[in-house]
């Protein structure tokens, strides 16, 4: 049987969702009258909870730091979040969860409606990409080896026309093929490899067996690829010539290839990492800017780099469709793009309604889980034969 945890300082509300749950036979259902209450009866672990409701206003502890406190301690259950605040408020909190890792249902105003608690129960929820996830575990040296020896793979995801459907190319996302830990997301490696030097190695190796694989690719259409590029790695010149013998080696011309210029930490020398970006784009590489609109990814990036493409980030795409915010941030800087002379891609197009805001908005190409996760090289060969490089567009 179920473990669920309703928190709540009002006594009334608390009452009643308890009631509602009852009479859905839902679970054995449990109380705590603020976060701090929640906790130690998470911390004494008579219980492990399946399911958690929680208010966002309490005393002594409120709801925005009791997610904090599940993020820290892996809660693995579902969490509902319960209030009567604005959208603004419970979409930053459900950002926060899911920046912890957690499965958030959704939010529910109170009083709770059992049909609409019923609907978020049985949607599907994915967690939140992590942002502590256990590199402890993970050694530089590990990784380096893993590296050496063919176990940080390229996975492909499609980049599509949006007015067409046509398929432009692929963005090269790194995967860490680990061989006790299984597949492993860049968000638990790539700062490891950035941190410890080993980021060019890795792109190397990448750009490498991603442009094989590309070239391998016998189809009628001339698939263009992006790969992520840190500002890391842009610190020596000898980058460039590198860069173009890996492709010429693979047969693959430098103009089908965009650097997506990433940033994790700062630049170190700038002026460096000017030339070589601007070296690149002589050889006629494109440059992107990365997830724009977040961290460093500035207006005063935009106006220093020779960049060909926009990239907007997925955080302001997935879901613009029910959010004004996002939706705003989105259009705005697709409008930026377009009038800077810049390809818009736009990435984390997860649902028709966000491909639809990308063709309203006069994005380029779109990116996502609408069209294709990241696959390995053979189901992207397959995904790519199925459609005949031309997805199918929504009516
Ligand atoms: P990014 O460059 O912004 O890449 C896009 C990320 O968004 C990918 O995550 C992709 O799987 C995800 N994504 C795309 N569409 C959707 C969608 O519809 N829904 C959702 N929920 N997610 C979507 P991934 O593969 O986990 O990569 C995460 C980040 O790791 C990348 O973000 C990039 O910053 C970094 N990364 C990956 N490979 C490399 C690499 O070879 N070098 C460097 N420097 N960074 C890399
Ligand atoms: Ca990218
Ligand atoms: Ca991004």
């Amino acid at each position: 049987m179920s473990q669920i945890l309703v928190i709540d300082d009002e006594v009334v509300s608390r009452q009643f969702l308890i009631a509602v749950l009852q009479r859905l036979g839902l679970g054995k259902v449990s109380e705590a009258v603020d976060g701090l209450d929640a906790l130690m009866q998470l911390d004494a672990g008579d219980r492990v909870f399946d399911l958690i409701f929680c208010d966002l206003d309490m005393p002594r502890m409120d709801g925005i730091e009791f997610v904090r406190h599940l993020g820290e301690r892996r809660y693995r259950g579902k969490l509902l979040i319960t209030s009567g605040f604005d959208g603004r408020v419970l979409s930053s909190v459900a950002d926060l969860a899911r920046l912890y890792a957690l499965c958030l249902c959704g939010v529910l105003p109170k009083p709770v409606d059992p049909v609409q608690l019923l609907a978020l129960l049985a949607a599907p929820v994915e967690p939140g990409e992590a942002i502590s996830l256990p590199l402890e575990r993970l050694s530089s040296k590990e990784l380096q080896q893993g590296i050496a020896r063919g176990e940080v793979v390229p996975f492909f995801q499609p980049q599509v026309e949006v007015v067409s459907g046509k398929v432009l190319g692929v963005e090269v996302l790194a995967r860490w093929q680990h061989p006790q830990l299984g597949l492993l997301s860049p968000l638990q490696f790539i700062e490891l490899a950035e941190e410890n030097g080993l980021i060019t190695l890795l792109t190397k190796r990448l750009l490498a067996d991603s442009a094989q694989a590309l070239t391998r690719l016998a189809t009628r259409q001339r698939l263009n690829m992006s790969i992520n590029l840190s500002m890391q790695s842009l610190r020596d010149s000898s980058l460039v010539a590198a860069f173009v013998a890996i492709l010429g080696d693979a047969g693959l011309d430098v103009p089908r290839v965009t650097f997506e210029v990433t940033e994790g930490g700062v630049m170190a020398d700038p002026a460096r990492a000017l030339e070589i970006l601007t070296r690149l784009r002589l050889k006629g590489a494109g440059l992107a800017i990365d997830d724009f609109g977040t961290g460093f990814a500035s207006m005063d990036r935009l106006s220093r780099i020779p960049f060909t493409e926009m990239k907007i980030d997925k955080s302001f795409v997935i879901d613009a469709a029910a959010h004004a915010t996002k939706r705003s941030i989105f259009e705005a800087s697709v409008e930026l793009g377009r009038r800077l002379g810049l390809n818009v891609v736009a990435e984390g197009v997860a649902s028709e309604q966000e491909w639809a805001l990308c063709r309203t908005f006069g994005v380029f190409a779109a990116q996502g889980s609408f069209i294709s996760p990241p696959v390995d090289e053979a189901s992207f060969s397959a995904w790519l034969a199925g459609c005949g490089g031309q997805m199918p567009l929504p009516s």
